[in-house]
Order: structure tokens, then C-alpha cells, then sequence
């Protein structure tokens, strides 16, 4: 096997051509889906589910955090109302980086690298803005390569859930409207 790598992950559909990228690219991804983010703890289990089927697929090891919402709403306290890609955002991106920071660094794993990336909808020099300071941190935008269309396209294969709102009751909220 190659490499070990923490791979944070947001949600089945956008770990499938990271994962499939990373393994060409020789490294054995360990899968940490820490998303304190994603609102209601419903919506959060339904995501790390959807991911359990992508690991199998692959064979491999998953690590679920725990999930933290108030602490993640008490990160972003304040910015409520901030519009998607403003300041609340980049602190989720914080938050998240940093858990998996802990996490490389707990498991002895020198590289960690997000998922996020992959979005179309999500800035990557803003994601790499947040992580760029960690020791350790990949800066590899997974969008790069057809990486989204890929993602789509696995998903598909997989049966994934793909769901229409970024994750957490704001993005939710500003979605119903
Ligand atoms: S919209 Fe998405 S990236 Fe922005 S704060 Fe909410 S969950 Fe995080």
C-alpha cells in the first residue's frame, strides 16, 4: 500500500473521485468524515452513511467524529446571515481543517488533504486559505482533473444521495427561500 493519508471528507458523492484520484496517485486514504457542520444529526448520519458505501466500495478505513454542532455554531456565531462563500464559510472550512489537523496528528499521519475541494460551487484557493498554515495540509484541488463531473458520475454508479443544500440550517434556510 502506499502513503497513508487523511482524506476529510463532507459527504459521499464529493469522496468518490478524490478517493479514486488519490489512489491513482499512489496513497491509501483514510477516511475522516468530521462535519460538526451538517444540520439536523439526521442529515449528518444520512451523509457518513452514504460515505460507508463508498469505503466498502473501495475497502477502505472510515473514522467517524463526533458531531459537535454547538460548538461548530458557536464557531460561527456571529455570521448567521452571511450569504454562502462569505465569512461563515471560511470558518467552517477552519473548523473542519483543524479537527482533521488533530486527527492527522493523533494517528501519526504526516499528510491530510479535504473533499471539499471538489465542488464546483466551493472556492478552493478560499478552502487552501483556511488550511494552508497546518502542517501537513495537501493543498489539492480535487475539482482539477473533471474531478466534479467525475464525482457525479460515480455517485450515479453507487446510487449515492446527493443532496441540494451544503449542510448546515443557514444554507438550509437560504435554500427554502
Ligand atoms: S453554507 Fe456550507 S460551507 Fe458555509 S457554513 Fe454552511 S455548511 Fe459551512
Amino acid at each position: 500500500m502506499g502513503e497513508r493519508l487523511l482524506l476529510h471528507v463532507c459527504c459521499g458523492p464529493c469522496s468518490t473521485s478524490s478517493v479514486e484520484r488519490l489512489l491513482a496517485e499512489g496513497y491509501e486514504p483514510v477516511l475522516f468524515f468530521s462535519d460538526s457542520n451538517i444540520f439536523p444529526y439526521e442529515e449528518f448520519m444520512k451523509r457518513y452513511e452514504n460515505l460507508l458505501i463508498v469505503a466498502r466500495h473501495y475497502g477502505l478505513e472510515t473514522i467517524l467524529d463526533s458531531w459537535d454542532h454547538g460548538q461548530w455554531l458557536a464557531y460561527v456565531r456571529g455570521h448567521e446571515l452571511d450569504r454562502e462563500h462569505g465569512e461563515r464559510c471560511s470558518l467552517c472550512f477552519r473548523f473542519n481543517l483543524l479537527r482533521a489537523k488533530a486527527k492527522a496528528d493523533e494517528l501519526g499521519i504526516h499528510k491530510f488533504a479535504t473533499t471539499l475541494t471538489v465542488s464546483r460551487f466551493k472556492s478552493s484557493k478560499a478552502i487552501f486559505a483556511q488550511g494552508g498554515d497546518l502542517g501537513g495540509f495537501m493543498e489539492i484541488d480535487f475539482k482539477k482533473k473533471d474531478g466534479f463531473n467525475r464525482s457525479v458520475q460515480l455517485s450515479k454508479e453507487l446510487g449515492l444521495y446527493r443532496q441540494d443544500w451544503c449542510g448546515c440550517e443557514f444554507s438550509l434556510r437560504d435554500r427554502d427561500a
